[in-house]
């Protein structure tokens, strides 16, 4: 790894990728933003990780298939290609 610009000062930021990116977004505003629609309905993408379609409605969401968990940062979200991954290992709370 290394190489890490501006974005490592921990927190991340709305260009952060991955689960970074993510815990940005979960964060923001309080929380507020992650449960926030998305304009225009959504934003139609393919799970990073079993390949299902979906579309992401809210900030933060999960595969319908297998629960995993994709954001895009508010700044971004006119592009499904902006939407990250959080990874295997990385589960939203229950009552989510
Ligand atoms: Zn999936």
């Amino acid at each position: 790894m290394g190489g890490c610009a501006s974005s490592c000062e921990g927190g991340g930021g709305p260009f952060s990728e991955g689960k970074e990116l993510v815990l940005f977004v979960m964060q923001a505003h309080g929380g507020t933003v992650a449960k926030s629609p998305i304009p225009d309905g959504g934003l139609k993408t393919k799970c990073r990780n079993c390949g299902e379609s979906f579309t992401l409605v809210t900030f933060v969401g999960k595969c319908p298939k297998c629960k995993g968990v994709h954001a895009v940062s508010p700044p971004r979200c006119d592009d499904p290609g902006n939407i990250q991954y959080a990874g295997k290992d990385f589960s939203l709370p229950e009552n989510w």
